[in-house]
């Protein structure tokens, strides 16, 4: 006998919601479909270790299958199976999760922990894909019938009695039109393996095994061996080089996560910048996009976050305002931060090897996050233009005797291109002074000013913001050679030949064997017009840029250009000198270049 019904929805018909608005991505009814043939199964395991089943478990399977003549889709399973009772309660009414009742029902016994449950719209996901579903289901309790229900997408639904081969759930879509790509194998184990990869029970796909069932995550750190973890970072990402560590993430309260986050190598990693830590829940892949779950700085890492805690259904902006993701967010930031420590403190000289690719992370999490800050501060490194590396106390102890100026600040010398630069790094290292590579062209420019807000009476300076005498300004005038009236003479002449109100031109008195004329762009305009690059202000190509022009009184040749009577000559050397000073600062082009080539080969006088 057929008994009929509806479907009791609080609400207005909730049908053409579910396939039109609820998911954009009709691939996921074989991920509900799924999830509840595996709690099905984890249900009976439950039961049989409680005693509450006495029978013959099996194995237990979730099989997946297509028929392409009459079009459907069948997942089945051998698990708890259903009577013509328990569709009504379970199936007939939306949004009544059996799974939140069974973990009620067995809190005390077991914690039915595992079962997977609500995932959205769960069964009713089906009608994303199918015309008609049926439900063909024995109970595992003795002495129950086997029962049908079909429903054919709208409030109405049959339930009449059927016969069943064994225990279990067999869910029949009748595939719709606009959706028999599902029909194509290929199509669907592509879905499971992204979905149930690490699913804990077998699933299979018309005979092939679609999943490893204990991924390393769900085991205790002790159980492990570093080739397990390194074997899994393959498995998830086999065209990356071995990572360089992981973290082990395994917490229980005040929320349940497991994980393993791998630290990639970076530097001669290409593909880097796409989404690689996967989020699951109890197994279930849910998504790549970790964003909000993961601190922003440590989306470069690799791995997987298993959490049932983590709300899988509402919008991305009520998720970071959740709780429980701000202290998963914290959690991480946490332990990444101990890992980095641990390592600092147990094999300093392996930390150094691996600064290369962990440095862009700590800096990037020293400027983003207060509380990574507080730790990053003891293992953050410094490093300086002969590859050694410092923590920030043992800099500053470092350069403390020679780089503290006349007001007890102590000044960081730093370069952004070593290359570039050498000039000005070879006159400081001559003076004494060490100079630091700071040369991310993203991040050191935001770290060198968090230094200096939180580092005590300390400055950072490029270190061609100043001639050599000035880096660091100890209040000791160096004595000039040159009388009051040479020096007006001279700057007046340089002026004149240079004749360029954008350039102060200043007598100083360097030691000899620095360049006779010295070009620097003071630390604090270069900021500005950093800043007004990073902004996008057009005016920061300013090709007549303001420039110091330091002539060295104390050079030969600042003596011979005085001592010349042809003012020509002293023109030409001027000229010579000022080239060479912007050919130093890789500053000389075009025109101006070919002009000093030619004035050079003059010079040379063949
Ligand atoms: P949830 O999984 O959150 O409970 P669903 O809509 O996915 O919600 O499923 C509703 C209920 O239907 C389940 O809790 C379960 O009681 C029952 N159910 C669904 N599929 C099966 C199955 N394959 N075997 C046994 N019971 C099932
Ligand atoms: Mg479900």
């Amino acid at each position: 006998m057929q008994e009929k019904g509806t479907i009791s929805v609080n609400t207005e018909n909730i049908f053409p919601i579910i396939k039109k608005f609820l998911y954009s991505d009709h691939e996921i009814f074989l991920r509900e479909l799924v999830s509840n043939a595996v709690d099905a199964s984890l249900k009976l395991q439950r039961l049989a270790s409680i005693g509450e089943f006495a029978g013959e478990l099996g194995e237990l399977k979730v099989r997946v299958s297509i028929d392409k003549e009459a079009k459907t889709i069948t997942v089945s399973d051998n698990g708890v199976g259903m009577t013509a009772e328990e569709i009504k309660k379970y199936i007939n009414q939306i949004a009544f999760s059996g799974a939140t009742e069974f973990i009620e029902k067995y809190k005390d016994k077991s914690d039915g922990k595992d079962i997977i449950g609500h995932f959205g719209m769960g069964f009713y996901s089906a009608f994303m894909v199918a015309h008609r579903v049926n439900i063909s289901t024995q109970s595992y309790q003795p002495n129950t019938e086997p029962a049908l229900w079909s429903c054919d997408g709208s409030t109405e639904f049959s339930i009449e009695k059927t016969t069943k081969e064994g225990r279990g759930t067999d869910i029949v879509l009748h595939v719709a039109e606009d959706s028999e790509e599902f029909l194509e194998a290929s199509r669907l184990r592509g879905i499971l393996r992204k979905y149930a990869r690490f699913l804990p029970i077998t699933v299979e796909l018309e005979g092939e095994v679609i999943n490893s069932i204990a991924p390393i995550w769900t085991k205790t750190p002790s159980e492990l061996k570093d080739e397990d973890y390194q074997t899994f970072y393959k498995e998830l990402y086999p065209n990356s080089p071995e990572p360089l560590f992981w973290i082990h993430l395994n917490v229980d309260y005040p929320f349940n996560l497991t994980g393993i986050l791998y630290f990639p190598q970076i530097a001669s990693n290409h593909d880097l910048y796409r989404e690689k830590i996967q989020l699951y829940s109890r197994q279930v892949f849910i998504t790549d996009e970790v964003k909000d779950v993961v601190p922003d700085f440590l989306m470069l890492l690799h791995g997987v976050i298993d959490s049932p805690d983590i709300p899988l259904n509402v919008s991305r902006s009520f998720l970071q305002a959740d709780g429980n993701v701000k202290k998963i967010n914290g959690y991480i930031t946490k332990k990444v931060a101990d890992k980095l420590s641990d390592i600092f403190k147990a094999d300093r000289a392996e930390f150094e090897k691996k600064w290369e690719n962990i440095g862009m992370f700590i800096k990037y999490g020293y400027l983003a996050d207060d509380k990574f800050q507080e730790k990053a501060k003891a293992f953050c490194l410094l490093q300086n233009t002969e590859n050694q590396y410092f923590t920030f106390d043992e800099y500053r102890e470092k350069v403390q005797t020679l780089q503290t100026d006349k007001n007890q600040n102590v000044t960081f010398l730093y370069t952004n291109d070593a290359q570039k630069q050498n000039t000005y790094i070879q006159s400081a290292k001559k003076t004494g002074y060490d100079v630091l590579v700071l040369d991310h062209p993203m991040i050191d420019q935001h770290f060198i000013s968090s230094l200096e807000r939180h580092l005590e009476k300390t400055q950072l300076k490029r270190v061609d913001s100043d001639t050599v005498d000035k880096l660091i300004d100890t209040g000791v005038e160096q004595a000039s050679v040159l009388s009051e009236a040479e020096t007006t003479k001279l700057k007046e002449m340089v002026e004149k030949v240079l004749d360029n109100k954008n350039l102060t031109v200043e007598i100083k008195s360097l030691p000899t064997d620095e360049l006779p004329i010295v070009i620097t762009f003071p630390e604090f305009m270069r900021r500005m017009q950093e800043m007004a690059k990073t902004q996008g202000f057009a005016a920061f190509m300013n090709p007549n840029p303001q420039l110091n022009v330091g002539i060295n009184a104390n050079h030969a040749l600042t003596q011979k250009i005085l001592q010349l009577s042809d003012e020509t000559q002293q023109h030409l050397l001027i000229k010579q000198a000022y080239d060479l000073a912007l050919l130093s600062q890789n500053m000389l082009g075009g025109e101006a270049l070919t002009k000093f080539i030619e004035r050079s080969v003059v010079m040379i006088g063949v």
